[in-house]
């Protein structure tokens, strides 16, 4: 049977008067869509690292049609286009996004489910998806309980954590295609790898997911166990963005680092946390030119000592200042 929302949904919004226009070049963007416009937003704000420079434009849709509104805009003016979830995978430069930057939230995280098919908006928390099927019964996402993000972003970036990806239970995912249609891909024609899925270009909106029953209790109480291992062996209540680097095939990045003595080393605002090395945190105001240089000791160190070459699992966009 199909579950009731916990919450109606928020009626859909106009557009909140912008306290300044659009940057010299950019065309207006249109009032009439449903959500919120704001001009040269520091991007700070909306990312869980609390780093980034300005967004030119910066659009919270409340509805689907309304991020097809803003993308149609975006491709008429020919405006580059970032979108975000939570913002808990990105770097974004101290320069920010010249563009249109859409962050995906609230009016976009409908949820149902019939037969153990799950439908679940991109702006949904993956975090509320774990906890919200295992209440219900169901497993297969519930290990994604501490991931931030959101399920457009876990999509995107085949979020994945304690032996589950996303990938493994998606029976098809909704997209808006680059020339703005919006169409149903099946699991099977996306190209999902470790923490990418080859979606560059499209927008999730949604998608939906094949999940397992299990009992509450149990998925309940192994939630509870992976958030307090979480709890215990990562930074997870500071500003960061989850590992930066990927593990090699040869060790994990954070062991590697830690190996090299970095554990603890602070450039400007930022360090690399002492309990994890393949974190790096914003101890204070740090930006995003402070983590890129430490991302650059931690490589070096890493390259000098063992000979291995790590990559960056964080995303690093916009420009620099
Ligand atoms: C403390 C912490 C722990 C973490 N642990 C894990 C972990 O265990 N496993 C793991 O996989 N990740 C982990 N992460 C990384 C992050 O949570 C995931 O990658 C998450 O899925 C990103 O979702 P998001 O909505 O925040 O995406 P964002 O960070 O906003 O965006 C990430 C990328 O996805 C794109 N994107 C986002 N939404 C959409 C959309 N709707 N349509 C198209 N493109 C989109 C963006 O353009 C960007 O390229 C962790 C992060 C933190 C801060």
């Amino acid at each position: 049977m199909a579950a009731p929302r916990k919450k109606p949904a928020r009626p859909a919004r106009k557009s909140e008067p912008a306290a300044k226009g659009p940057p010299a070049g950019l065309p207006a963007f249109p009032g009439d869509l449903a959500g919120a416009v704001k001009y040269a937003e520091p991007l700070g704000r909306h990312t869980t690292f609390r780093i980034g420079g300005p967004a030119s434009v910066y659009f919270t849709p409340a509805t689907p049609e309304a991020v097809g509104g803003a993308m149609a805009w975006a491709r008429e003016h020919k405006v580059p286009v970032l979108v975000l979830g939570l913002g808990s995978n990105v770097l974004i430069r101290d320069g920010g996004f010249r563009g249109l930057v859409i962050q995906l939230g609230k009016g976009l995280d409908a949820v149902s489910h019939r037969a153990g098919t799950w439908k679940v908006g991109a702006g949904l928390p993956t975090p509320l998806l774990a906890r919200r099927t295992a209440e219900e019964g169901f497993a297969g996402v519930h290990r994604l309980i501490g991931v931030p993000g959101t399920v457009g972003g876990a999509v995107f970036m085949n979020a994945g954590a304690h032996g589950q990806d996303i990938a493994s239970v998606l029976i098809s995912a909704t997209l808006l295609d680059p020339k703005g249609r919006v169409i149903e891909k099946a699991c099977k024609d996306i190209s999902f790898d470790y923490r990418r899925s080859g979606l560059e270009g499209h927008v999730v909106l949604g998608c939906a997911l094949k999940l397992e029953p299990g009992e509450p209790d149990r998925l309940k109480s192994e939630q509870a166990m992976l958030l307090r291992r979480r709890r215990e062996g990562t930074p997870f209540d500071q500003p960061c963005c989850g590992s930066v680097f990927q593990n090699p095939e040869e060790s994990t990045a954070g062991r590697l680092i830690d190996r090299c003595g970095l554990k603890g080393r602070r450039l400007g605002g930022a360090e690399i946390s002492k309990l994890h090395a393949n974190y790096i945190v914003n101890v204070g105001n740090a930006s995003a030119d402070d983590v890129l240089k430490l991302i650059d000791i931690a490589r070096t160190a890493v390259f000098k000592e063992f000979g291995i070459e790590l990559e960056l699992e964080v995303q690093v966009l916009g420009e620099s200042k």
